[in-house]
């Protein structure tokens, strides 16, 4: 196996952009993803300039036995990086917004945040998510699930074409006429198959946007569930609700009425008016004792201000799971684990209501299909102190059991933990399809995804 030195001076002499190996000034931070808790012990660095710098460590990678992980930011950082060089494209953000054809067309590092005041200008949207801190190649390589899946689908099936460079380095465009197969594969199987240097994928109408944040004191949590599962059984498609326990640390970056206290939240996005929106919402509204209600009309370029989601890097450890129904009982397990007496120790435990566009199956879709289950459920621990990471650990575990009744067994594919395997992200049939594409495509595995399908 060729030398961590000699990988580092010959990169050097082929790309233009930074290179770094061990012991370099940078090192640390270069590879350091956004989820703190994820150690990653790689052979070199690179952070590419341009979509050659891409191509050309993959040849290089593929002629020294080596394999390539592309993280623009890693948020789905993992361990599994053995002789791997990690290529940073958070560099490459350009997006262009095509408000006649629909269309944006974005690098491999650009974000949503780059993408979604552009598109709000025009009335139209992108099939975002909670945050605009993922990158917009890795959230939809992953299948995507965004605010306006319920009427729109998965960010994965809005995908017309992409620039890829494959395990030889080879670049090209494909789409659904070019190469059905790779296409298939990109929307929804992850990062294992080719790197995407650009994405060009569908925009959609929404020329009125109303939500934001209701949030109460954790006391009010049962209420609130009652009221959410009202309002979510009457919802049309344009509305996405989503419950939240939140458990906020006691860090004087968040304003002081949050510092160390529990409280429950409702999130929402409606594609309508703020008259009919706040019908919608009218359950919820009813609930008395709101410490913070910031629902209103919504500009597309704040959607990420909605869930206020940390984007700066912080430890996380996640679990999550895809309930068929919020059953009673599912409900009552829930607020007994992380409800005002729970003692939980979790920062977040979220429910989001699926169904619509999500829960149908397209006949052109990718590899990412479709979801039966009516809700989703990711519990996210963050330890920022001695012991707590044992005590996430411990809280994850009771979860996993108590609530195994109420689960599917399956997890979206974006929402694995950074050791989970997707062979629980899929049916077994689309696995199949997928570890038989990547034999074919990659059978020396030099592109490596943080879930690689092979696992
Ligand atoms: C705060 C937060 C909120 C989130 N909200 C949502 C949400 O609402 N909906 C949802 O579906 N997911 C959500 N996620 C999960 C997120 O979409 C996934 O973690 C996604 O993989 C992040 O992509 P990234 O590029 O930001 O992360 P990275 O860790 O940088 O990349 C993740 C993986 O994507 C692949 N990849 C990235 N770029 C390329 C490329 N150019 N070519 C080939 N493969 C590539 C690689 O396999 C890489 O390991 C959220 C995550 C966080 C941390």
């Amino acid at each position: 196996m060729i030398t961590t030195d000699a990988v580092g001076t010959d990169l050097n002499r082929m790309v233009r952009g930074q290179v770094l190996t061990p012991g370099d000034s940078g090192w640390d931070v270069a590879r350091r993803p956004w989820n703190l808790r994820v150690q990653q012990e790689v052979r070199a660095v690179v952070l590419a300039s341009d979509a050659a710098d891409v191509a050309a460590t993959v040849r290089y990678a593929a002629r020294n036995g080596l394999s390539v992980a592309a993280q623009p930011v890693g948020h789905g950082a993992t361990t599994a990086l053995r002789d791997t060089i990690l290529l940073r494209t958070g560099a490459l953000r350009t997006a262009e917004i095509d408000p006649v054809a629909r269309t944006a067309r974005v690098a491999a590092g650009a974000g949503w945040a780059d993408v979604l005041g552009r598109a709000g200008a025009h009335g139209l949207t992108g099939l975002a998510g909670s945050s605009t801190g993922p990158s917009v190649v890795g959230f939809t390589l992953g299948g995507g699930l965004s605010w306006f899946g319920r009427k729109y689908g998965f960010a994965a099936n809005a995908v017309r074409s992409a620039e890829v460079v494959d395990a030889t380095g080879e670049r090209y465009r494909i789409d659904a006429a070019s190469d059905p197969e790779l296409f298939w594969a990109l929307r929804g199987g992850g990062g294992d198959f080719a790197l995407v240097t650009e994405l060009e994928f569908d925009l959609y109408p929404a020329p009125l946007l109303y939500g934001g944040r209701l949030l109460w004191p954790v006391e009010r949590a049962a209420e609130v569930l009652e009221a959410y599962r009202e309002t979510v059984a009457m919802a049309p498609e344009e509305l996405s609700l989503w419950y939240t326990l939140l458990r906020f640390p006691a860090i004087p970056e968040l304003p002081e009425f949050l510092r160390g206290r529990a409280m429950v939240a409702v999130d929402a996005t409606y594609l309508g008016g703020l008259i009919s929106g706040r019908e919608l919402l009218a359950p919820l509204l009813k609930v008395p004792g709101t410490l913070l209600d910031t629902v209103g009309t919504l500009q597309v370029a704040d959607l990420g201000s909605v869930a206020a989601e940390p984007l700066d890097p912080v430890p996380a450890m996640e679990y999550a799971a895809l309930l068929p129904e919020l059953t009673d009982d599912a409900a009552d397990t829930l607020l007994g684990l992380a409800g005002p007496h729970s003692g939980s120790p979790l920062t977040s435990v979220q429910l989001r209501h699926l169904g619509g566009a999500l829960a149908r199956p397209t006949g052109t879709g990718g590899a990412v299909g479709h979801l039966e289950e009516r809700f989703s459920l990711n519990a996210i621990g963050m330890p920022m102190g001695p012991g707590m990471a044992e005590q996430i650990e411990t809280h994850h575990g009771l979860m996993a059991q108590a609530l195994a009744p109420h689960a599917s067994g399956r997890i979206f594919f974006t929402f694995l933990g950074s050791e989970e395997s997707p062979v629980a992200a899929f049916p077994p049939d689309v696995l199949a399809r997928l570890r038989a594409i990547k034999q074919e495509r990659d059978p020396f595995g030099v592109v490596r995804s943080n879930h690689p399908v092979l696992s």
